[in-house]
């Protein structure tokens, strides 16, 4: 698809040496023959262009000029979008969103949108570098009637093991791995065979799980109470053509039946000793997503994308982008604040653009419906790690957390101008009425911090009464706004020593690598640890001893000769206790409408009741989900601190 040629004058894009190769392995455009058919560059104007040329249909007359901005945006290496934008923009395929959610429903198919009609819609999304997330919640249990074959049905855990060997044999676009998410409600009778469905580490490769807990469940966790696990009474009349969740079930008068009563900490212990032994099944908190639910009028929150950030309806999609924070860092250990909004403002509408740039999957044409009822997008961060180093902050203590929420709060509040403005211009998302940014009937009320802030970083003022107004006025063009992605590729192309929002995973290691099957080993030591021993006078020498023992250890905590303040800032993931993890989470969660990626890391040794306790705690600060690791808990590591 013929575009104009990057102009001259354009600046180029400078990349440390891995990132440039990671860039050109995943991103790069090749030939039949498997030569580059574009130069990195010429990539990121190729993404540029066809992202800002469909602002012709929004009246704007000037594309060239915003393919301009655009492009200086991303070389500027301020904002990447995901992946699939990078490989999709301008291609054939042109799908550009990196996370869907499709329905299941308990139907094998005499109507067309049965269980295998979603297995071949997610196929679909697949091969085009989507990942998928799928509630199982709406399959009856296993062994209930099925009253066509007088058999017994296979239960959500069979058609979850169909799922995983069909994905299996499909590759996803590009170099990306296949990634799906299943997701079971904590009151379906099959939980139990669920939360252990993966034990062995070899069984359903292709799936993450989490559990879809409700509050009444952790309620009568606290309480020690009864939990009964239910389902409708799939032998009554009218369930036949019933396609709801449990509460509409009940909402339409359809008889539910208990299959069994458990004991609510019997049934936590069970997915806590699960999630200790090897990281899964996750949690989602169902009721906290949905009491954030933009579009309540259209549907309830049932499950997320794969890597949890992003809750989704029915055949929705989110296209991601995350504004680099190592890239707005300040004179003298200041953020810069006026970089960062021009950078938000300007992301937004570069994602706003992907809505309607993106192709979808035009053989599942409720993809592109769904996309442009709410025109939902998931604007976060990456190098959030990067700017607390720059700033001397340390990541988990209560300042970190303070500092995190500044910093996102600042960013919901001008990623929603700019959707306001957005709205203005190209008109609200056509969904608005009835949801909760309804101008007539406004239900959204501003984001509250739940740390007190008690610093100023020079932040300048925020008035949420201007956006509550602006919405009453012109409404958003956005349902959603804001998500933190795991940035998994992102960051390493940016070059950030924190993914996301997590904090640097070690000061000094090696990152296995799988290239083509190949296991590439990549040594990595901390720059911005480097410049800081260096600036503190540490004689080189000295620094050579420091970063060897670094290499060791992975962290710096244990280097007695070091500066305090030094210390105290270079933290590693491992030096957070799990409660700092989760107050960060929550604390960022307070201003992120989405959700957020984050792994709760916990210390070898760490106890089945350490990680309860993380769970009590994420869900009473309000969090959406967890995910924990315990360290070496998993057979297989992907990432490890070098042992000599
Ligand atoms: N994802 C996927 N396959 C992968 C990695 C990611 O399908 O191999 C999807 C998944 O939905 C995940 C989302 O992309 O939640 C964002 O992941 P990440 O931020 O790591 O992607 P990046 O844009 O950095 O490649």
């Amino acid at each position: 698809l013929p575009i104009p040629p990057l102009p001259e004058d354009l600046p180029k894009i400078e990349l440390t040496e891995n990132a440039r190769q990671v860039l050109i392995r995943r991103y790069v455009r090749r030939n039949d023959d498997g030569t580059p058919a574009e130069s990195v560059d010429e990539m990121f104007w190729r993404v540029a262009y066809n992202i800002a040329k469909v602002e012709v249909s929004f009246g704007n007359p000037d594309v060239m000029t915003r393919a301009r901005e655009f492009y200086i945006l991303l070389t500027s290496k301020k904002f990447f979008p995901n992946s699939p934008t990078f490989t999709g923009a301008g291609t054939p395929l042109g799908q550009l969103a990196a996370c869907f959610v499709l329905p299941i429903v308990d139907d094998m198919g005499r109507d067309s949108m049965g269980i295998f009609q979603t297995l071949r819609d997610a196929a679909l999304i697949q091969q085009t570098g989507g990942g998928n997330g799928f509630s199982f919640s709406r399959l009856r249990p296993k062994g209930t009637v099925v009253k066509s074959s007088s058999g017994q049905a296979t239960g959500p855990v069979g058609f979850l093991r169909v799922y995983d060997h069909a994905f299996g044999e499909i590759a996803q676009g590009g170099t990306r791995r296949g990634a799906n998410m299943g997701v079971l409600r904590v009151d379906h009778p099959d939980i139990e065979e669920f939360i252990t469905c993966k034990t062995d580490e070899n069984a359903i490769t292709n799936f993450n799980i989490s559990v879809g807990i409700t509050d009444a469940f952790m309620r009568a966790v606290k309480e020690d109470a009864e939990w009964e696990l239910r389902f409708p009474d799939v032998t009554d009349p009218r369930y036949r053509t019933f396609r709801g969740t449990l509460e509409q079930a009940e909402q339409e008068g359809i008889p539910i039946r208990t299959y069994k009563k458990v004991r609510a900490r019997d049934l936590f212990n069970k997915i806590v000793k699960q999630a200790h032994h090897n990281g899964e099944p996750g949690v989602l908190f169902l009721d906290a997503a949905n009491r954030s639910n933009p579009v309540p009028h259209l549907y309830q929150l049932e499950a997320t994308n794969p890597c949890g950030e992003q809750y989704l309806g029915p055949y929705e999609n989110c296209c991601l982008g995350s504004v680099n924070l190592a890239q707005h860092l300040g004179d003298n250990g200041t953020v810069d604040w006026e970089g960062l909004r021009q950078s938000v403002v300007l992301s937004t509408i570069f994602l706003d653009d992907v809505v309607e740039a993106n192709a979808y999957v035009p053989a599942v044409p409720q993809l592109r419906e769904a996309a442009m009822r709410a025109r939902r997008i998931g604007l976060g961060i990456m190098g959030l790690a990067d700017l607390m180093y720059h700033c001397g902050i340390r990541y988990g203590s209560p300042e970190g957390q303070e500092f995190a929420a500044q910093v996102m709060e600042f960013i919901r509040y001008h990623a929603m101008q700019t959707s306001i403005e957005l709205a203005q211009q190209r008109g609200a998302f056509p969904a608005i009425h009835g949801s909760i940014y309804d101008p007539e009937n406004l239900k959204w009320a501003p984001p509250q911090s739940i740390v007190p802030y008690t610093h100023d970083y020079g932040r300048p003022p925020i008035d949420w009464d201007i956006i509550t107004e602006g919405i009453r006025k012109h409404g958003i063009r956005n349902a959603a706004q804001t998500t933190i992605a795991p940035t998994g590729t992102i960051a390493t192309v940016a070059g950030c020593e924190g993914y996301g929002c997590e904090p640097v995973f070690a000061l000094a290691y090696i990152r296995h690598v799988n290239d083509n099957g190949k296991d590439l080993q990549l040594i990595y030591a901390s720059p911005a640890f480097e410049k800081a021993i260096a600036r503190a006078g540490i004689e080189a020498e000295k620094r050579q001893e420091i970063l060897e023992q670094i290499m060791r250890e992975g962290t710096c905590q244990h280097i007695k000769d070091l500066p305090e303040a030094i210390r105290n800032v270079f933290v590693v993931s491992a030096d957070i206790t799990a409660e700092e993890h989760v107050r960060m989470q929550a604390a960022l969660q307070a201003f992120v409408d989405n959700s957020l990626s984050k792994t709760i890391n916990f210390p070898e040794g760490a106890t089945e009741e350490d990680v309860a306790t993380a769970y009590m705690l994420a869900w009473e600060l309000g969090c959406k989900g967890i995910t924990v690791y315990v360290t070496g808990s998993r057979e297989k590591v992907v990432l490890e601190t070098l042992k000599t």
